[in-house]
């Protein structure tokens, strides 16, 4: 199997991303799982602070090496939103395939000096491992929201690009390029492409786009064709699950076996993997 950053790397040459899709249990990895099995391409499983902390830190990476190693299938897992030095140790000391350091909130210096920090104890320990960072602050919201979050609008330039990757050595970067994180109801600000291009072009690495559930197909589209790499979701599968959920438990109110009930709530997650693959792969 090749490594995580072969795949990166190969989908930014091809012109198409890998997803990214947040669980934060065990429906929730075998919708992603699942959907990619059934449409044949490598996938990133993401679990944020939270999400690993209910899912459990060690036990969810084991879960994904397992079945990587049985099946064969290209399944890795990421340290989605890590906000510290340390929980980036835990991770890294745990044999996770890579790892976000999240310094958004931080003074510019702050977030270069912590992350290069994080790159460097991560490459020390495991060289293979992936580091990514981001710059310009996207919201902290997985949640349907009724407005763009405060603080939320200033792009990343190209400039704070370039001098944020020379000064930290991270192998991939998730710049603010107009995405938020979380849906805003009523539809989300279009994304520049434009200093996609521009960023993508100077940096030379892949690029990664968070925060794009309720992005248009065509932004999507038009930020994979100008360097963007990997593509998270996270809020859209939240709302499928729990819709998927609701209608089971409504469907079937005298069930009580989980795993009748909670199949609702994995397949109708596992359809939106689906179609975003196709959208990410350009199946
Ligand atoms: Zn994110």
């Amino acid at each position: 199997m090749k490594s995580l950053q072969q795949y990166i790397q190969e989908a930014k040459d091809k012109k198409i991303a890998v997803g990214h899709f947040n669980i934060s249990n065990l429906e929730g990895f075998w919708a992603v799982v699942m959907g990619a099995k059934n449409l044949n391409v490598p996938i990133i499983i993401g679990v944020s602070e939270g999400e690993r902390d209910f899912v459990g830190v060690k036990e969810i990476l084991s879960v994904v090496k397992t079945y990587r190693e049985q099946t064969g299938q290209p399944v890795f897992i990421n340290a989605d939103h890590t906000y510290s030095f340390e929980r980036v140790k835990e991770v890294v000391d745990a044999g996770y395939d890579s790892v976000i350091f999240d310094g958004t909130e931080l003074p510019l210096e702050e977030n270069i000096s912590i992350t290069k920090k994080c790159v460097d104890y991560a490459k020390s320990v495991n060289p293979n491992i992936l580091v990514e960072a981001e710059i310009g602050f996207i919201g902290k919201s997985s949640k349907l929201l009724d407005s763009v979050p405060d603080g939320v609008g200033r792009l990343t330039s190209v400039e704070e690009a370039v001098d944020f990757v020379n000064q930290t050595g991270v192998d991939m970067l998730a710049p603010a390029v107009g995405n938020i994180h979380g849906m805003v109801k009523g539809g989300e600000p279009a994304l520049n492409i434009e200093r996609i291009s521009e960023i993508s072009k100077a940096i030379n690495l892949p690029l990664v786009l968070h925060g794009a559930s309720g992005n248009s197909i065509e932004d999507v589209t038009n930020a994979i064709n100008s360097g963007v790499a990997i593509v998270h979701i996270n809020t859209e599968l939240r709302v499928a699950y729990k819709q998927g959920l609701v209608k089971s438990l409504s469907e079937m109110p005298d069930e009580i076996s989980p795993y009748k009930y909670l199949k609702g709530a994995r397949s109708e997650m596992q359809k939106v993997v689906e179609d975003k693959i196709k959208l990410f792969t350009k199946i």
